[in-house]
């Protein structure tokens, strides 16, 4: 390939000298031909620096010369057009000088000048005009950019039936929803750098002239390598490429590429293993800068849906008009909509990114705020019939349990009774942690509301759960040899999804006529054919097991009811007001007393075997064990520790002597009840189990729990699962093992046997992950919250603090200037995304 020539030093190689002025020649075309916009090469002209570098060496140009212009480089985004025209003008007539003596390839130069016909994706204005065309009629015909961003993906260029059917499973059917599907993460390639002074380890970009390419076989095994050198000039580096032999036949020595990966060892030298590429004179959306990485699903490749996304992000996102007053975009220094769309995408740099997503974090926490505003005030803005209850009753029942209040339960309790009392319908959360007593309250307003001749029903997220509801409540307010229970036994009755067809008839009938006056149930509450006569109280347990869906639901099947929720969450305080904000709050901060603390301890993975014989001790001593794994299954690269792997350890190696079970999310809820009520009833002696065991059952004889990979939870959740164990008033056992060794120099944990307040635990976590933990679904039971759950704290409450101005000035957003803020909010609202596993 190299080849030497006499007018030149001959220890440079010539063709090195020839490709790097070609690629410069190349862009620097480009550039001129798009008005010096910075914007030929993605991420700056800068990148091509090291092609000019190359040159520089090789051309032998005076040092001050060089110096100048790789300085220049360097400030080219800073500079004015004027000067950008000046700059590039210069080194093209310095490559064209200093060429000379070796000429350019005709047929390069012919390319550096004529090749810039880009496929038509590639080029923004083409991709616009394609884009706009396909469109067309949508934009065309209909008034507003809102009613073309709902056309089906179909009428994007590449997306037929087939391909929008794939989309469809990832949520994906409109315009609107491909451009507001962000990134789950980035690969910050936007490091370019020589060959010469990479690290191992290090992840950038690399850009240089293709030498060799080969296919290498294996003979021992199916697996195929590609094999490549490329060259930057200031040294060779290898590429493999595993599996990918196509390549071989793409890509053609002397081509100028830009690589982006991993810098990693092969063959005792530094090489990139299956990087991204693509040809410099490109368009680079895989390459050489910050590399969105979308959620995929099989038949969807990243590349691909990358180029889609970036043509619609180039052609819509302008065109979108900000829905945000502008004062409070100003107010809250916040980018327009326009640009943090194109920002979250294809940021160019992390203060881009950062600034798009602090945007469009805003608009989801003051979306869901305007929404909870909206709805406490249409909830409470209907009458509803008051409880009062009074002192004697309250006693009465309180002399049936076998303990007395605590002074958190009776504060409790005091709100209840005065929320019962009016006539607009009460809205409270109960917030207290794992054994606080709340099923109690729950008993309590309901047995207020149906001693006056009204219906309650009592939902749980899980059956297990509802049965145990349905066991307590009755032993405390049901007892039939008792002429004075509030209740009679067939008064209360209990519905599953699994509840034979001839009881549930029996349910549905004594609901619909009114002699049923308290059902606790599941899920199957909210189906259709449950009517009541007159339901004045819905109580929800475990909320966050629920979408904010669920509740409506099931209030809408009453008269106005009351409203309480229960949940263990311990959210913190400043968090529960903005996603509860339609809730009355009442905190519950003090334990029965009694209540021995979990003694807690954080081993190292080598002591494991202390835990296995703490746990054969508990066991043998008549208790039983929980022991948690952060996943279900083992994925492919990670060393975690998964349920169902160890679980058959467990069973075969460490515990073949006792009864074990598992439990995991993938089991259908039959399967995950049965398995929990063979815990419960002792059938089971160890149970194995993901983080799905949170959820409030009791099984007093638990007295040891050992979790896993602990350092993958966060400490409102260590301290969730804690709370499993010791229910009984026997001593009781966390041992907490993180995933490896040194993770244990990881403070966070220790905080667990230090402390066991959740709130405490709550902050911490706030303080140390960000809400993150708080926001995901599955904890909030609110929308999707996917970037105000990666931002701080101050911004959500910056942004509740402007809902909450804006819902004083204009509540209804009936004026003309919270037009497009009113459209927005009914549309986050409705892509309804509540996960409820
Ligand atoms: P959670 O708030 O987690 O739902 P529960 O209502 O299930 O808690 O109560 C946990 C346990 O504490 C139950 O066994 C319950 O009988 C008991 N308990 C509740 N209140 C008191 C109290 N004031 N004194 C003693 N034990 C109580
Ligand atoms: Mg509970």
């Amino acid at each position: 390939m190299r080849e030497d020539s006499p007018t030149i030093n001959s220890s440079f190689p010539l063709s090195d000298l020839r490709e790097s002025a070609t690629v410069l020649a190349k862009m620097l075309a480009l550039e001129s031909k798009r008005g010096f916009d910075n914007r030929a090469v993605i991420g700056g002209l800068e990148k091509i620096l090291p092609f000019w570098v190359e040159f520089a060496n090789h051309s032998l140009l005076d040092p001050s010369t060089t110096e100048e212009i790789t300085t220049g480089f360097r400030s080219y985004n800073s500079m004015g057009r004027v000067e950008r025209e000046h700059f590039v003008g210069r080194i093209l007539s310095l490559l064209s000088s200093r060429s000379k003596p070796a000429p350019l390839d005709p047929r390069s130069l012919e390319e550096a000048h004529n090749g810039w016909t880009r496929p038509a994706g590639n080029d923004p204005s083409v991709a616009q005009a394609t884009a706009l065309s396909r469109v067309g009629p949508a934009v065309g015909a209909v008034a507003s950019l809102d009613d073309a961003l709902a056309a089906p993906l179909t009428v994007l260029h590449g997306v037929g039936q087939k391909t929008a059917a794939t989309l469809a499973k990832l949520g994906l059917n409109t315009l609107y929803d491909l451009l507001y599907y962000f990134p789950r993460r980035y690969n910050d390639y936007s490091a370019l750098k020589p060959i010469r002074d990479l690290r191992y380890g290090e992840e950038l970009s690399v850009a240089g002239v293709l030498r060799t390419v080969q296919v290498r076989e294996s003979s021992r095994s199916s697996l195929s390598m590609v094999e490549a050198v490329v060259d930057d000039a200031t040294a060779p580096l290898r590429v493999i490429w595993f599996n990918q032999r196509w390549l071989a036949r793409t890509l053609r020595p002397g081509t100028a590429l830009i690589l982006s990966g991993k810098i990693d060892v092969f063959g005792g030298r530094l090489a990139m293993i299956n990087p991204e590429w693509e040809p410099l004179d490109k368009q680079h959306l895989n390459t050489g800068r910050i590399v969105p990485v979308y959620p995929l699903t099989s038949g969807i490749r990243q590349r691909w849906l990358r180029k889609v996304m970036f043509d619609l992000v180039s052609f819509w996102a302008p065109r979108i008009t900000d829905p945000l007053p502008a004062e409070i975009r100003t107010r809250a220094e916040l980018v327009g909509l326009s640009r943090a769309l194109q920002w979250i995408h294809f940021p160019e740099t992390q203060q881009q990114l950062a600034q798009a997503r602090r945007r469009l974090a805003f608009d989801e926490v003051l979306y869901i705020q305007l929404g909870v505003l909206a709805q406490r005030r249409d909830w409470t803005a209907v009458e509803t019939k008051p409880f009062q209850a009074s002192d004697a009753s309250i006693r009465a029942l309180l002399k049936r349990l076998p303990f007395a209040l605590t002074r958190a339960q009776e504060r409790a309790l005091a709100d209840i009774r005065q929320d019962l009392a009016q006539k607009r319908p009460m809205n409270r959360m109960l917030q207290g942690d794992v054994g606080s007593g709340k099923t109690v309250l729950a008993g309590l307003a309901i047995a207020i509301v149906a001693s006056q001749g009204s219906q309650a029903a009592l939902m749980a997220p899980t059956g297990i759960l509802a049965q145990q509801h349905f066991q307590t409540l009755t032993t405390w307010l049901a007892n039939s040899d008792d002429p004075n229970a509030p209740f009679k036994s067939d008064e209360i009755a209990l519905l599953l999804g699994d509840t034979p067809e001839k009881e549930s008839r029996r349910v549905l009938d004594g609901l619909a006529a009114g002699s049923i006056k308290l059902v606790i149930g599941t899920h199957a509450l909210l189906e259709d054919p449950v009517h009541f006569r007159d339901l004045r109280l819905v109580v929800i347990d475990e909320q966050h097991r629920f979408g904010v869906h669920h509740r409506a639901l099931l209030r809408a099947k009453g008269n106005a009811p009351h409203l309480l929720v229960m949940t263990a969450t311990p959210i913190p305080r400043s968090l529960a007001l903005t996603v509860y904000g339609d809730l009355d709050l009442t905190l519950m901060d003090e334990m029965p007393p009694g209540r021995m603390p979990v003694e807690t301890r954080v081993l190292h993975p080598r002591q494991r075997a202390l835990a296995y014989e703490l746990i054969s001790q508990e066991i043998n001593a008549g208790h039983q064990a929980y022991i948690i794994y952060p996943v279900i299954e083992a994925g492919e690269r990670t060393t975690l520790k998964s349920a169902k792997q160890e679980f058959a350890v467990l069973r075969k190696t460490i515990f073949p002597q006792y009864r074990i079970g598992l439990l995991h999310g993938k089991m259908s809820q039959k399967e995950k009840d049965q398995v929990m009520l063979a815990f419960k009833e002792k059938q089971l002696q160890i149970l194995v189990s993901t983080s799905v065991v949170e959820v409030g059952v009791d099984v007093p004889d638990a007295t040891v729990m050992l979790i896993e990979g602990a350092s993958r939870f966060g400490l409102a959740q260590l301290h969730q699962l804690r709370g499993r164990v010791g229910r009984g008033g026997e001593r009781s056992y966390c041992i907490l093992i993180p995933e490896d060794e040194n993770q244990l120099e990881n403070e966070r944990l220790e905080i667990m046997t230090r402390t066991q307040n959740g709130f405490e635990l709550a902050e911490k976590d706030l303080e140390l992950r960000g809400p993150g933990e708080f926001l995901g679904t599955r904890q909030s039971g609110l929308p999707n919250m996917r970037l105000a759950a990666i931002t701080d704290v101050h911004l959500i409450e910056e942004a509740r603090e402007h809902a909450l101005r804006l819902f004083e000035a204009d509540p209804n957003l009936s004026g003309p200037e919270h037009e497009m803020l009113k459209n927005s909010m009914a549309r986050y609202w409705q892509q309804d995304t509540i996960d409820i596993s």
